[in-house]
């Protein structure tokens, strides 16, 4: 068997060093080391293991003279030139699966935080105001309310299989045929949804697509969830229809600038803002790296030998 050399340049889990190891791999972690032991490391290495933090940028993959697979832990490629590297015969794999469930589980903490105001009574509470009536007067029961789930890959399904248990109607707008729920249009879907939720994947076409002719379309007092990616909202547009109530209130897990999101859009009172926290279980995080260490195992050995 082959020797391969795998070389680590940000922090993952001991789990995935270890199911690599058992493989016969030598591992070569530079996760908490500079840019040039990573540029001499990468030279003759097999593979190469990233995260968010290190750019797989031109310079890298010109430096990797023997470079078959680059592996990132997570979903998002936007780290890694990966034309370039495909140009240079260089895989590229990920982990699409194993942080559905957990983004999943957040859209429904904010669903449950949107209609209860579970935030805003909280932080009223702290401050010393017992806001029993204030809060009344503004929250919701799920049970009969439409969701609209825009995007309906794997995300989106979960949430609205959870939905369905919630008594919620569940309705979709996807660009494929759908299966196994009402499928609409985005007009009819922004007319009926009292609860929207964003599962697209920032492509051209959806950059920017939820701008003020969207918001116009939607029910008054609509609730917006978004936990995609920053730029498929127009947040000048957003923030507009926030104020005037439009939107009633939205909840937020990405942001056109991250880590630096707009700061008027993230201290509204109608916003509950997250830092990009979808998929950071610790239980998905691990499924993450194993998931990733897998498929650059398949990809390096070109087989289906997964080694469970
Ligand atoms: P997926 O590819 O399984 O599903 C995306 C769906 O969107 C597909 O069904 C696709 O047909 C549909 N789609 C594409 N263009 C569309 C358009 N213009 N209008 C309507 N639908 C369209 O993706 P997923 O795994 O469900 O991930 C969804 C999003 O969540 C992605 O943007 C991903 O980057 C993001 N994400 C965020 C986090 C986080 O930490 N917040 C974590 C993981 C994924």
């Amino acid at each position: 068997m082959m020797n391969y050399k795998i070389v680590i340049a940000d922090p993952i889990s001991k789990k995935g060093m270890l199911y690599l190891q058992e493989k016969g791999a030598t591992v070569v972690d530079l996760s908490s080391e500079d840019k040039q032991r990573l540029l001499d490391e990468i030279s003759d290495a097999d593979a190469l293991i990233v995260r968010s933090r290190t750019k797989v940028t031109r310079e890298i993959i010109d430096a990797a003279k023997n470079l078959k697979v680059i592996a990132r832990s997570g979903v998002g490629l936007d780290n890694i030139d990966v034309k370039y590297a495909k140009e240079k015969g260089i895989k590229v794999v990920n982990a699409v699966e194993a942080p559905a469930n957990a983004v999943a589980e957040l859209v429904l903490g904010f669903i449950l935080a949107l209609v209860r105001n579970i935030p805003r009574a909280d932080s009223l509470l702290k401050k010393g105001e017992w806001a029993k009536s204030k809060i009344a007067k503004i929250s919701h029961s799920l049970n009969g309310k439409t969701l609209g789930i825009i995007g309906y890959g794997r995300i989106g399904r979960k949430v609205g299989q959870w939905a369905k248990m919630l008594g919620m109607e569940v309705i979709a707008y996807d660009v494929i045929p759908l299966a196994g729920v009402e499928q609409v249009d985005l007009d009819e879907l922004l007319q009926r949804a009292d609860i929207i939720t964003i599962h697209v994947p920032l492509l051209e076409s959806t950059r920017g697509m939820f701008n003020k002719n969207l918001f116009e379309k939607m029910k008054d007092g609509v609730y917006l969830i978004n936990t995609s990616r920053g730029p498929v909202i127009k947040e000048e547009d957003l923030k507009v229809y926030l104020k005037n109530g439009k939107i009633a209130a939205a909840a937020l897990d990405v942001f056109m600038n991250e880590p630096n999101p707009d700061r008027d859009l993230v201290e509204m009172e109608n916003v509950i803002a997250t830092p990009h926290i979808g998929s950071l279980t610790i239980e998905a995080q691990d499924a993450i790296t194993m998931e990733t260490m897998k498929n650059l195992w398949m990809a390096l050995t070109n087989n289906s030998e997964t080694g469970k």
